[in-house]
């Protein structure tokens, strides 16, 4: 079985290609209205149409949106080579870091700050032709014998907004390497990781998840407070939406979800340049609310790659509700991946980000849940 992380490895690759379902253009481009784009869009967010038929009496809609981004802090021991942090040796780190499988190319953006009250640099880099984008903030710590790295990442191939590189740089300001305290003015950055084990802390906002990143090539006998590597993943980074609608008189019931719900499984969507056909699919609970079905589950996502199958977990909201003589259906849902590059990472949704991520985006948006 292709593990889920080839899935990230390969949009990493040859994630250029963003191949989004052509358009259904002529009679059925009243689809579009049954939802606000650009009010789900609001927040930077790069959701896609990728799918649409129908007209204000029966059709549907797909949508999807996915960002791409990670941070990682690294520690090494301070060294005599690395006594001094300068630009040049800031570039070398970044040109050298990951291998020669990863060849940046260096964008001219660099320069000096201080971070948790040391000198530090930073230099920017891209990969893969522009596709991502890394900025690598160096500083060395003499308090504890370590060099840090702050190695924050965007894939800009992706639509993933600038402001999540933006975000990793105040994360990595909010290092403590030597017990010292540090003040950002972020609101976001509520969650503090703090390791008695390396002998540091930062900060992230809520829906970030960090642990350690194992690698044997640079860790073979694990990793220490003088040689270490986390990472931080966002958890709230692939959503999906379905929204259906038609004319009919059935009463509001789980079996009538179940059976839209069903209708899924034989809705194959093309995302980039993957066919991904749903599986497993469970409502798990529904209840009346308000006259209105609401119901909640699981499904994967699966994909057939050089004759392999892989599988991309997801949770869901899911909705029925009736508008004069229409009956909608709803579902939301976000990837609930619980492993990266092989490394297991439990990176579900939090039962808060799920509930923001459907009042506060989608149910807004819909024009018939008004
Ligand atoms: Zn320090």
């Amino acid at each position: 079985m292709l593990k889920i992380s080839a899935w990230f490895i390969g949009l990493f690759i040859v994630g250029m290609g963003v191949l989004v379902c052509p358009l259904i253009q002529g009679e059925n481009q009243d689809a579009s209205n049954a939802i606000d784009l650009a009010r789900l869009s609001r927040q930077g967010e790069n959701w896609k149409i990728i799918d649409q038929k129908g007209n204000p009496q029966e059709g549907a809609l797909s949508l999807h949106h996915s960002k791409w981004l990670m941070y990682f802090l690294h520690w090494r021991p301070l060294g005599e080579e690395r006594r001094e942090v300068s630009l040049e040796d800031a570039r070398k780190l970044l040109l050298s870091f990951w291998g020669p499988n990863m060849p940046f190319t260096l964008t001219g953006n660099e320069g000096q700050l201080t971070v948790a009250g040391h000198p530090a640099c930073f230099v920017e880099g891209t990969i893969y032709n522009g596709t991502v984008r890394t900025i690598f903030i160096v500083w060395n710590c003499p308090q504890t014998g370590r060099q840090f790295i702050a190695d924050t990442n965007i894939n800009q191939a992706r639509g993933t907004p600038i402001a999540y590189l933006d975000l990793q740089h105040q994360i990595a300001l909010t290092t403590c390497c030597h017990g010292q305290t540090t003040s950002v003015d972020n609101a976001l950055l509520i969650q503090e990781f703090k390791s008695d084990k390396f002998n540091l802390s930062f900060r992230t906002p809520a829906d970030w998840r960090t642990r350690e990143f194992p690698s044997p090539k640079w860790f073979p006998t694990g990793m220490t407070p003088t040689n270490g590597t986390l990472w931080t993943l966002l958890t709230t980074s692939e959503k999906h939406i379905e929204l259906a609608w038609r004319q009919s008189d059935q009463a509001l019931t789980p079996e009538l979800m179940e059976f839209s719900l069903d209708k899924l499984r034989q809705k194959p969507i093309q995302l980039e340049r993957l066919i991904l056909n749903i599986k497993e699919i469970r409502l798990e609970e529904a209840r009346l609310e308000g006259g209105r079905l609401i119901g909640s589950g699981v499904y994967k996502y699966a994909a057939q790659v050089g004759g392999k199958e892989f599988e991309i977990p997801y949770i869901f909201r899911a909705f029925l509700w009736k508008d004069g003589p229409r009956t909608h259906f709803l579902l939301a849902s976000m990837a609930a991946l619980k492993e990266m590059w092989q490394i297991p990472n439990d990176l579900t949704p939090s039962p808060e980000a799920m509930d923001s991520f459907v009042r506060n985006e989608v149910l807004p948006a819909v024009a018939a849940w008004k």
